[in-house]
Parts: C-alpha cells; sequence; structure tokens
C-alpha cells in the first residue's frame, strides 16, 4: 500500500515536471517568426522625446506604407528586387529619411547621394556614389547593375549615366528641406540617421537587398561611405542571406559587414541570427562603431541588431502582417 502510494507520488511530480519543463521551453523559444521583406529608416542616437508623437506616427506610418508596397509586388509573384526597390521608393521620396529627398547636406550645402542593389542571384549588383540628380539613386543602382557592365559609377560620371537611361532627373534643390539644412548650420549630431534599405525573399527563393542614403551631414572631400559598397552596406547571396546596413559608415567598410555576416554563416555555420548579433555586438560595437542591420535568410529567418539607442525597422510576413519598431527594446 505504502509503495503504491509512492509510486503514484512519483508519477504524479514527473507529470508535473513534464508540464513545467514544457511549458519553459515554449516560453524561452517561441517559434521563429519569419518575413517576407525587412525594412530599415536608419539608426542613430533617436530621441524619443525629441521627436514628439506627431512625427513618430509620421515615421510608422511611412514605413508601414513601404512595406506594404513591397509585399503587393511578392503576393503577385514578383522578383525579390523589384520588392526592393518598391519599398525604397517611397522612403526615398519621404522627407523623412536620408535617402533622396530629405538627404542630408554636405559641407557645401549640396546633396550628394549614394545607393546600392544586390541580386542574390546573380551574383549581380550595381551600386552609385554622389549622384546629385537623380531622384531615385536606387533605381540608378539598378540601372548600373542591370544595364552596365560596371558595378559602381561615381559622380557627374553616374548622374549623366542614369539621365541616358532614361531615369528622372531633378535639380538638386529637389532633395532640399528645412530640417536637414539646420542639422548642417548646427553640425547636429544626431540628425544624420534616416538611411533606407531593404532586404526581400520572393517565392522562387531569390534574395536582394538595397540601401541608400545621403550619407553623412556635413560630408566632405568626396567622402563615399558603406551604403554604395557591395559588401560592406549591402549583400545579398541566394542560399545564405541578405543584408543591408546603417550607421558609421567607415566602420561598416572596415569590416565588410554586410558580407562578414554571410561569411559566418557559409563557413563558421552560425545562424543568421547569431552571424548578424556577432557583427554587430562584438566586431562592430569593440571596434568603436555604431550602426545596425537588417537580415533576411532564405527561410525567412530575420534580424535587425543594432546597437544604438534606435533603428527605425519592419518587416511584412508572408500573409501580408506589417510590424514596425524604432526604439531598442520595444
Ligand atoms: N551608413 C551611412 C554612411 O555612412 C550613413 C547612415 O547609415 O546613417 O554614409
Amino acid at each position: 500500500m505504502h509503495t503504491k502510494y509512492l509510486n503514484i507520488k512519483a508519477f504524479s511530480l514527473l507529470l508535473t515536471s513534464l508540464l513545467v519543463l514544457s511549458l519553459c521551453l515554449a516560453c524561452s523559444s517561441p517559434p521563429p517568426s519569419r518575413a517576407v521583406l525587412v525594412v530599415h529608416g536608419g539608426a542613430g542616437v533617436l530621441d524619443r522625446a525629441k521627436m514628439g508623437p506627431e512625427l513618430e506616427k509620421e515615421y510608422r506610418a511611412t514605413l508601414a506604407a513601404a512595406l506594404r508596397a513591397g509585399h503587393a509586388v511578392l503576393s503577385q509573384g514578383g522578383s525579390a528586387l523589384d520588392a526592393v526597390s518598391a519599398t525604397i521608393l517611397p522612403l526615398e521620396d519621404s522627407h523623412l529619411f536620408n535617402a533622396g529627398h530629405g538627404a542630408v547636406f554636405s559641407a557645401e550645402g549640396r546633396c550628394e547621394l549614394d545607393a546600392s542593389i544586390m541580386d542574390g542571384a546573380g551574383p549581380r549588383a550595381g551600386a552609385v556614389t554622389g549622384v546629385q540628380s537623380v531622384r531615385h539613386p536606387i533605381l540608378a543602382a539598378r540601372a548600373v547593375m542591370e544595364k552596365s557592365e560596371h558595378v559602381l559609377l561615381s559622380g557627374a560620371g553616374a548622374d549623366a549615366f542614369a539621365k541616358e537611361q532614361g531615369l528622372e532627373t531633378v535639380s538638386n534643390e529637389f532633395f532640399h528641406t528645412e530640417r536637414r539644412r539646420r542639422a548642417l548650420e548646427q553640425r547636429l549630431a544626431d540628425d544624420k540617421h534616416g538611411t533606407v534599405g531593404c532586404v526581400a525573399l520572393d517565392s522562387a527563393g531569390h534574395l536582394a537587398a538595397g540601401t541608400s542614403t545621403g550619407g553623412m551631414t556635413a560630408k566632405r572631400w568626396g567622402r563615399v561611405g558603406d551604403s554604395p559598397i557591395i559588401g560592406a552596406g549591402t549583400w545579398a547571396q541566394d542560399g545564405v542571406c541578405a543584408v543591408s546596413a546603417t550607421g558609421w559608415g567607415e566602420y561598416f567598410i572596415r569590416g565588410a559587414i554586410a558580407s562578414n555576416i554571410a561569411g559566418r554563416m557559409r563557413f563558421g555555420g552560425l545562424s543568421l541570427e547569431a552571424a548578424g548579433s556577432q557583427a554587430i555586438h562584438k566586431e562592430l560595437t569593440e571596434r568603436g562603431g555604431t550602426g545596425g542591420v537588417i537580415a533576411l535568410d532564405s527561410k525567412g529567418r530575420f534580424t535587425t541588431p543594432f546597437n544604438t539607442p534606435g533603428m527605425f525597422r519592419g518587416w511584412v510576413t508572408l500573409e501580408g502582417q506589417v510590424t514596425v519598431k524604432i526604439w531598442k527594446g520595444e
């Protein structure tokens, strides 16, 4: 009798432990969320109080609209490349982001724009740096990839190429905004964020990435950041991952951060999340760099590591569910 009672007690204890264990496992490892497209709108020392609720709402709405534009392409069977362009176009036209209209000023008071795009299926890539009259630098980067035998075109030559390709050109004043003018005049260190980028995965399993920026406020001497540098600011490789970076470009170039993440996965066997985390939280941070990346693998797993107080970011699932975040810990 006594033994039987003990057996029952042991059995119920075992059951309880199993239940607790499975509950713990369920809590600590939620099913990984998947996305077909991830976007960023720059990382930096964002201050919520300074931004104010109205502007925050506008940022969120603009990012959500861009995500929906990219999702519309994918849901109709379009390519990851087309989805990346479709997502970046409205962000380049928005005054909120440091890309296209809304780009930061150089020390000479001009807007000099950089962009790059990469098709993981090729791999193929195209980029422009220092363009001053192409309304949509991301389209110029794409034209370099698709219509020339080059990867990177610069300055007046890149502007002329884009015009020859029939892309829309505007006067440099089109890019000028009051907010960025103030940032130049006051050399506002905290108002230089807003680079935009996108990574996408299409139904054929192809990955693509693109990045577009005005660079850094008050840049001089033809300074070029990471955004138009394939491997530093942008990377896409089918079967591995697609990455777009934002932050202090010089550090991303020195660490070849975007391709570095793919390398950690390919040669180090790391997951996308571990590779992204090591590249940003270890390598970039230990060297004193600031910023973040968005990265997506060919299974739709994604990660958005950054070491700044905020990074404008968002993603959309296959079903079209949109999420937008700005702050750390959000
Ligand atoms: N990475 C860009 C650059 O260095 C700037 C940024 O992302 O904020 O030009």
